[in-house]
């Protein structure tokens, strides 16, 4: 991996110097990682290099992630043209959440991720399917362009690391994963107040979508698949946002006989965004990428554009075929 940053560094560093309106962005739906790779490369640049490097995300950013720097985190106006595009933990350019126009105004596109699925669309591309996040590959990067880190920066790219491994608990976790966490530590980053912050600030609306979930509950096939269908009246009254939906589809997948969990999410109108989980030999990114979504073999996403039942007729017929 380092040979290959060692190839890129200064291809990306003279493309940042020739480059007028450069952005780094991640994908919607932000999560740790998106939002900890991107303040985490992008704070780092723009502390070494004399240069105004904006950093944005076409999103709301989760309130858990309020305790990062996330003030240095700006929307883009669509009318801009862009030089310079870096994006991190965005598998296919579909998942900026921009129109097909704005995206071919774009000149100049560095692709830097981690998911099997990734499209290679960029004019470089680097993507670590080994990687356990898009942190740890900012982070090898970073290091290999001698770019010191800030405790700031540390932290931002601790919660990628973090979120992405399930706090090191997920098979993407290696030696070297543990290495850099250990590095990110010796920077002086307060391990106890991010654990906090990412781990036991659930709200009241969170706790209760959790309860209505739990309660419409399906196990299937042996109780080896797990499938929760989330309506809008149910984000209502439970006071809660989508957002809230984030870590449910984790919570059943742990059910011990459980080897798929699938979360189906009413966004809008005949549009169900869908979140697959396996623990052990399912490759839910295939199941994903036949609805062109995408992501890791054991967490993976997409959208169905039609009603929630039909969606979940969709997907669990694709789910038993590959179970
Ligand atoms: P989540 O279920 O937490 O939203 O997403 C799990 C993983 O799948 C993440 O790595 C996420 O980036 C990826 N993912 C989720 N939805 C999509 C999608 O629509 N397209 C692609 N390419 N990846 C997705
Ligand atoms: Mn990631």
């Amino acid at each position: 991996m380092n040979n290959m940053f060692n190839s890129v560094k200064n291809d990306i560093l003279e493309k940042i110097k020739t480059s007028d309106k450069i952005y780094i962005m991640s994908h919607i739906d932000p999560d740790g990682d998106s939002i900890g790779s991107i303040l985490g490369l992008g704070l780092s640049l723009n502390r070494i290099l004399n240069k105004d490097i904006n950093i944005a995300v076409n999103d709301d950013i989760p309130s858990n992630f309020e305790f990062l720097p996330i003030k240095h985190i700006g929307k883009i106006n669509s009318n801009d043209k862009i030089d310079l595009l870096i994006t991190l933990d965005c598998a296919d350019i579909g998942r900026l959440g921009f129109e097909e126009d704005f995206l071919n105004n774009i000149k100049y596109i560095i692709n830097i991720d981690h998911h099997v699925t990734n499209t290679n669309f960029g004019d470089i591309n680097i993507v670590n399917h080994n990687a356990s996040s898009t942190c740890e590959v900012v982070y090898e990067l970073l290091e290999e362009m001698n770019i010191g880190l800030t405790v700031d920066i540390a932290t931002c790219l601790y919660v990628g690391i973090s979120t992405d491994t399930g706090s090191f608990k997920y098979g993407n976790t290696s030696s070297r994963t543990h290495l850099i966490a250990s590095n990110l530590l010796e920077k002086g980053i307060d391990i106890g107040k991010i654990n906090t912050e990412l781990y036991q600030k659930r709200s009241v609306g969170r706790t209760k979508l959790l309860m209505e979930s739990l309660n419409n509950l399906e196990l299937l096939n042996n109780d080896k698949v797990a499938i929760v269908s989330l309506t809008s009246d149910m984000f209502d009254r439970c006071n809660s946002s989508k957002k809230d939906a984030d870590s449910i589809v984790d919570f059943i997948r742990d059910i011990s006989t459980v080897e798929v969990a699938c979360v189906l999410k009413e966004v809008d109108y005949e549009k169900i965004k869908i979140s697959l989980r396996s623990k052990e030999y399912v490759d839910v990114s295939k199941i994903a990428t036949e609805f062109e979504g995408g992501g890791h073999s054991k967490a993976s996403g997409c959208t169905i554009f039609s009603n929630i039942e039909e969606a979940k007729e969709k997907i669990l017929k694709k789910i038993l075929e590959a179970i």
